[in-house]
């Protein structure tokens, strides 16, 4: 079926910070058109984070329009009540029809692409486009500087998805970066005793909320129930499982580019359990915001550049001081 939204396909152009081997700025990037169902929104803020670094060394070979944390207005959509509306997105896209998306687990399916992660151009640009299922309205009380924090605050919220939590729990989270903040903050919204271990003194004074301890010193923690490994580095694994007591929980949230060798002996000696786990719904990320209006997400936001700034924004990004860099279109 041919729609008149299809044939739209046009031959405008926008700005986009294209990956193709090198991180490029363009100014004459076409606008994606609209398939049925779909979506074209214009952006207003997006934000890069440590998967996006990622990819610029290689991680799934991806080349095309980096981003997929984003929020926007929708500018073009079959379903004429979006249009206008200020959204984020979820970033998986299923096919629809395979026995994973069936069972209702889309974000399994192997068909999937990822929104400015796999196959599919991303959000670092003036147009982006998704299925409108996987839109979600931001309220109005909500602010683009929050809101633009939807997607890594529902990828921490996946662990409460995963994991039967009854607040007694003794919990460690590994990694001071954005999603580990992230994480303690929301493990922090059911455990009491969540304790984050990093190396920046800045940062976790920046995480210090809803009684979280931080400390800089993991040494001589060990015997926690859960472990989280936010650390975007190799070495994570190794030293979660010095942490976790036996027979406790490794929850890996990191995605990284390299690979180590890692003694995995420990997991079979104190019967660990490990848990991948990646990103999550975007309505517990905005119930979650909208419970804890105190929670200082904006305190995160680092710097921000205009779209045209986006390869210092990358730079200043991958330095270890960065929390959160935003791009404004
Ligand atoms: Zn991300
Ligand atoms: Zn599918």
């Amino acid at each position: 079926m041919i729609s008149i939204l299809d044939l739209e396909k046009s031959s405008r152009m926008m700005r986009a910070v294209v990956w193709d081997r090198q991180l490029r700025f363009l100014s004459n990037y076409p606008v994606p058109g609209v398939q049925p169902g779909w979506a074209r929104i214009r952006v207003k803020t997006a934000g890069i984070c440590r998967t996006d670094l990622e990819l610029t060394k290689g991680y799934l070979g991806f080349s095309g329009v980096l981003g997929h944390e984003f929020i926007g207005t929708v500018e073009s959509c079959e379903d004429i009540r979006w249009i206008g509306k200020r959204v984020a997105g979820e970033i998986n896209v299923a096919c629809g029809h395979c026995s994973w998306c069936l069972k209702g687990q889309g974000r399994h399916c192997p068909g999937r692409t990822t929104l400015g992660i796999d196959r599919l151009d991303g959000c670092m640009a003036d147009y982006c486009i998704l299925p409108v299922s996987n839109l979600i309205e931001i309220p109005a009380g909500i602010s683009d500087d929050r809101a633009v924090f939807i997607e890594p605050l529902s990828a921490a919220c996946e662990i409460l998805e995963q994991l039967s939590l009854n607040g007694s729990q003794r919990i460690v989270v590994l990694g001071d970066g954005r999603l580990g903040i992230l994480c303690a903050w929301v493990l922090s919204t059911v455990v009491s005793d969540v304790t984050l271990i990093g190396h920046h003194p800045e940062k976790l004074a920046l995480s210090a909320w809803n009684g979280i301890n931080t400390t800089r010193d993991g040494k001589y923690y060990s015997g926690a129930d859960v472990v989280v490994e936010a650390t975007g580095s190799a070495t994570g694994l190794a030293q979660a499982m010095t942490l976790c007591r036996p027979r406790g929980i490794i929850v890996l949230k990191s995605t990284i580019a390299v690979s180590a060798a890692v003694n995995l002996s420990p997991i079979v000696i104190h019967e660990l359990t490990v848990l991948g786990s990646r990103c999550g719904r975007f309505h517990h990320g905005l119930t979650l915001m909208e419970e804890h209006p105190d929670m200082p997400l904006e305190s995160l936001i680092t710097n921000r550049f205009p779209i045209e700034g986006a390869p210092e924004a990358f730079h200043q990004a991958a330095r270890n001081s960065a929390i959160k860099i935003l791009l404004d279109l």
